[in-house]
């Protein structure tokens, strides 16, 4: 059985615990670095990233983060949690990981009242899909989302929006979303995360 973590500080972990289960997954909540122990997956979710990375200093699991996803543990954030992941944030260094080769720009859209959805083209996800899945796009929600300005070598882009800007890309062991996919009942990017999980990238 695969143990996924859904670190739950603030923001919208409820939401990833409960796709997990649809999914017959038994995901923990990480509040403390002693829940990361034996985890071979988490989830960072969206929220207010500020605020995430300021819980997880004060609850000393930062370096702890860090560390685990140096050594590979497969992580995905969506949202606030891709601004985690990221190596740079534009205008801002507020705590994060730093992990993940890209730079992000918070708020990228504008307020949240200039939320949006949209249906992307993710052929990545092809690879989980059903027949009848494959192909079809995936309907993605921004809210107050960050964008993805730029991509290091080795970083794989999985979804721009039609004017080109990224909103999801993969590095190895580290998957980010701009958006929303645990507020939809489409699951592929759980699934995606879980092929992930169990493809061996995991060298922790
Ligand atoms: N604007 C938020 C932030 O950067 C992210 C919003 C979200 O996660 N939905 O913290």
């Amino acid at each position: 059985m695969r143990r996924i973590g859904v670190l739950a500080l603030q923001g919208s972990f409820i939401e990833h615990i409960a796709t997990l289960k649809r999914l017959g997954v038994e995901p923990s909540a990480v509040k403390l670095p002693k829940d990361l122990v034996g985890l071979d997956g988490l989830i960072i979710p969206g929220g207010e990233s500020t605020t995430i990375g300021k819980l997880a200093t004060t609850y000393k699991l930062i370096e702890e983060l860090k560390r685990l996803g140096e050594d590979g543990l497969p992580m995905w954030g969506t949202c606030a949690g891709m601004t985690l992941l990221a190596r740079e944030i534009e205008g801002a260094t507020p705590p994060h990981l730093g992990l993940m080769d890209i730079a992000v720009e918070r708020n990228a859209f504008g307020w949240q009242v200039e939320s949006f959805e949209a249906d992307l083209v993710i052929p990545a996800l092809d690879r989980v899909g059903s027949e009848e899945e494959k192909g079809k796009r995936f309907h993605a929600i921004f809210i107050r989302a960050p964008s993805i300005k730029r991509v290091g070598e080795g970083v794989e882009v999985l979804a721009a929006l039609d004017e080109g800007i990224i909103v999801a890309a993969r590095q190895g062991n580290l998957l980010a979303t701009a958006f929303h996919p645990e507020l939809t009942e489409d699951t592929r990017f759980h699934r995606y995360f879980l092929n992930m999980v169990g493809s061996g990238q995991n060298a922790a």
